[in-house]
């Protein structure tokens, strides 16, 4: 009999009632160090008292008001954002889908509103993961996800990740944009050439196309800058953040030069739940903290300290791990063929140990932006005793 929650899921049988910065605990009290923070998305770790109770205090006084009205904490989250990126505009929404969803709109409206309304294809990329709406699954483009859902969205084109020649060859009278995460998140943490972001931004200039990029699991201090393409020296015309931004509560934007966002008015754009008071304040109560003199110098330093650890890890046990790819808090371990990513996860949950597998047998690894570095080392150890039951010496399965 189906369970009466949807099984879109492989769920490990864990169930958490609590946490407390980078642990949490299950109902039957056990404790785990979260290195996946609900995939890269608990920017702040758990029950981070500043966010705790700024949700507190809002929910206590106006939670939803509809975007009928003004939401003074939306005014002053978009303001801070525009103060401190490329953007001059903001739109708020929900998730991370959405917030593409409303990235790719804004970039045909663009030209549309130019007097280009053929101008409406994205150059998106292989191993790329943008959602699992009908338009993003089209930009993602992967045949499994696409499956059985019927004729993909049109004005989606891809080619190999970091391939530049391949660009300009997929460059038409259609095409309007180029879409790429700084960092393939879902693909398998696989960061682009800073050379290559540079070039897309070139390329963009050269042809009148937008760079769009997808913030949504790379952004909001997690690669050690507030946006990972600060990383390029390069700014996109327009991004869509979600996923660490809200800190846990769902909350997504979209962030967009004045060229592009002014197209977007009364009547062209909407969502009855994006921008609300409490997701807003939610935001604030991330950016206080993420924004605070010296906190994003904290998030590169440990995140050199945790490369340096996982490459010796890797170094210790190459029947388990190839090397370390990534960024900044989201770095991924590459497996060795012989050891599935899921194998590993497992074998981490078993020493206490959370991360996400991510493609091409990557296990990724995304600790809270307030990871100490004695909680690096703690992890490092997990993972040390996980690498060291997965060796074929000690594993009859592996030793075939
Ligand atoms: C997670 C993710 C999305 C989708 O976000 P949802 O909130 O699950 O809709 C889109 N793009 C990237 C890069 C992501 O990592």
């Amino acid at each position: 009999m189906i369970p009466a929650l949807m099984p879109t899921y492989n769920r490990a049988d864990l169930a958490f009632e609590r946490g407390d910065g980078a642990y949490v605990w299950t109902e039957d009290g056990r404790r785990f160090l979260d290195f996946g923070s609900g995939i890269a998305t608990t920017s702040l770790g758990h029950a981070h008292p500043h966010l705790v109770k700024t949700i507190a205090e809002q929910a206590a006084k106006v939670m939803h008001v509809s975007n009928l009205y003004r939401v003074p904490q939306a005014e002053k989250l978009a303001a801070r954002h525009v103060a401190n990126s490329f953007a001059d505009s903001v739109f708020f929404c929900n998730s991370g889908a959405e917030a593409n969803e409303g990235m790719i709109k804004a970039v045909r409206k663009y030209h549309a509103e130019n007097g280009h309304p053929e101008k409406y294809r994205m150059i998106c990329f292989e191993g790329a993961f943008h959602g699992r709406t009908l338009a993003t699954l089209s930009a993602t483009g992967n045949e499994k996800y696409l499956a059985g859902f019927g004729p993909p969205v049109d004005g989606f084109d891809h080619v190999p990740f970091g391939n530049m020649n391949a660009v300009r060859d997929a460059i038409t009278p259609a095409t309007a944009g180029i879409l790429i995460e700084p960092i393939q998140g879902e693909g398998g943490v696989r960061p682009a050439d800073l050379r290559f972001l540079k070039d897309l931004r070139a390329v963009c200039d050269e042809f009148g196309l937008l760079l769009a990029l997808d913030e949504v699991q790379t952004g909001m201090g997690r690669s050690g800058k507030l946006w990972a393409h600060e990383w390029a020296g390069i700014e996109p015309d327009v991004m869509s953040s979600a996923k660490g931004i809200g800190g846990g509560f769902p909350l997504g934007a979209v962030l967009a030069r004045e060229a592009v966002a002014k197209h977007l008015k009364p009547g062209t754009h909407g969502t009855t739940y994006g921008g609300g008071p409490l997701a807003c304040s939610a935001g604030n109560a991330v950016l206080d903290v993420v924004l605070a003199d010296g906190f994003l110098a904290g998030v590169d330093r440990v995140a050199r300290y945790l490369w340096k650890g996982l490459e010796a890890l890797a170094a210790r046990h190459p029947h388990v791990a190839e090397g370390v790819q990534g960024a900044g808090l989201l770095v991924g371990l590459k497996l060795r063929p012989e050891v599935s990513n899921s194998e590993m996860q497992a074998a981490c949950v078993a020493e206490g140990l959370l991360t996400v597998a991510a493609g091409m047998n990557v296990l990724r690894v995304a600790p809270p932006l307030i990871v100490t570095e004695a909680q690096v080392d703690e992890a490092l150890a997990l993972m040390d005793r996980a690498c060291t039951k997965l060796t074929p010496a000690k594993s009859p399965a592996l030793a075939k």
